[in-house]
């Protein structure tokens, strides 16, 4: 017998074991909006006067989530960083014509602003890190050092009032899973949906997805139509947190609602101060050649990473703006 929608008994588009929820498509596009303005909403990530930095990838979670900050007519723009990664996929320039395409075919009004990083200091992510210790045998640690540095630069000197980005909760279950598993107490205490701008030259960092499971924001990204990159990063494969969400994805087959009442539970104790993690904050200063708050001697990791290469363009504010 088809499983009906809970509003309006037409045949379900998706069943929510957890939420012991079956939706058509067109209440479950609803349902999905109306969630995540109440997860903005809850945590007070932002509001309609502000302006928010979405930071897309050409993936499903992140064109989403711009998608419905646009649809609940938030002052959303995106910013996209080149990556300059192939593996023999076209990774980098496939989701770079994904989000294209998403801003011409969908939203022509909305500014994409992009950094492409060879362009703006001479090498790829897949470069730089092959000339490092920290990046010879996978250039992911390079790749998120020089994706933090850049979203938050841009987030902070663009003066947005936040940088969104598409987590969801198969992520963030997956990296609270982790520094629970190593006893990472650092990262726990910074681990939440908001991640406020303590000191100056941080920008603040929301999560508005973070209450969604994967199949629900692939599920939204599908009945929307959104043409989003399938393929993963080549580097992602084999990675820790795969595993940990294959491991955790047995759980939630069981006892359906697991990683939810894991990383709520996680929330909340944290915020009755149950659980207290020390938060001894490094003494910053600013990067002696990029400006940036940095806790390391002299000049800050990121420009450390560039120092042996010679001296690339570091223009002051590496930004291109989608059609300008
Ligand atoms: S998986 Fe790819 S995109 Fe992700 S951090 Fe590694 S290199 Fe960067
Ligand atoms: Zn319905
Ligand atoms: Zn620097």
């Amino acid at each position: 017998m088809a499983i009906r929608c809970r509003k309006c008994g037409r045949e379900a588009a998706i069943m929510m074991r957890q939420h012991r929820l079956a939706l058509c498509d067109e209440h479950y596009l609803e349902w999905f909006v109306e969630q995540t303005e109440r997860t903005i909403r809850m945590f007070r990530m932002f509001d309609r006067s502000e302006r928010v930095l979405v930071a897309v990838s050409g993936g499903k979670d992140s064109l989403s989530l711009w998608d419905v900050l646009l649809r609940l007519g938030y002052q959303a723009d995106g910013l996209y960083i080149g990556l300059g990664i192939d593996g023999g996929i076209r990774y980098s320039d496939q989701s770079y014509e994904k989000c294209m395409r998403f801003v011409e075919e969908r939203w022509p009004e909305a500014r994409l602003i992009v950094v492409d990083i060879q362009e703006v200091y001479g090498e790829t992510i897949p470069e730089v890190a092959a000339r490092t210790t920290r990046g010879r045998d996978k250039p992911c640690a390079v790749c998120g050092l020089v994706k933090r540095y850049v979203m938050n630069r841009v987030a902070y000197e663009g003066g947005y009032a936040a940088l969104a980005t598409g987590h969801n909760l198969d992520d963030e279950v997956a990296v609270l899973f982790g520094n629970v598993m190593n006893w990472q107490a650092g990262y726990m205490a910074r681990q939440g949906p908001v991640l406020p701008a303590s000191r100056p030259g941080f920008a603040r960092k929301v999560k508005p997805f973070c209450r969604f499971y994967e199949r629900e924001t692939a599920a939204y990204a599908l009945l929307r139509g959104i043409d989003y990159i399938y393929d993963e990063c080549p580097y992602a494969e084999g990675s820790t947190s795969i595993a940990y969400k294959e491991w955790l994805a047995k759980l939630e087959e069981e006892r359906p609602g697991t990683k939810l009442r894991f990383y709520l539970g996680f929330l909340k104790a944290k915020e009755e101060g149950l659980i207290a993690f020390r938060t001894d904050e490094a003494e910053l200063h600013a990067c002696e050649k990029c400006g940036q708050p940095t806790s390391a001697p002299g000049i800050c990791a990121f420009c450390r990473l560039w120092e042996r290469r010679r001296p690339a363009r570091v223009i002051p504010n590496p930004v291109r703006i989608s059609g300008s």
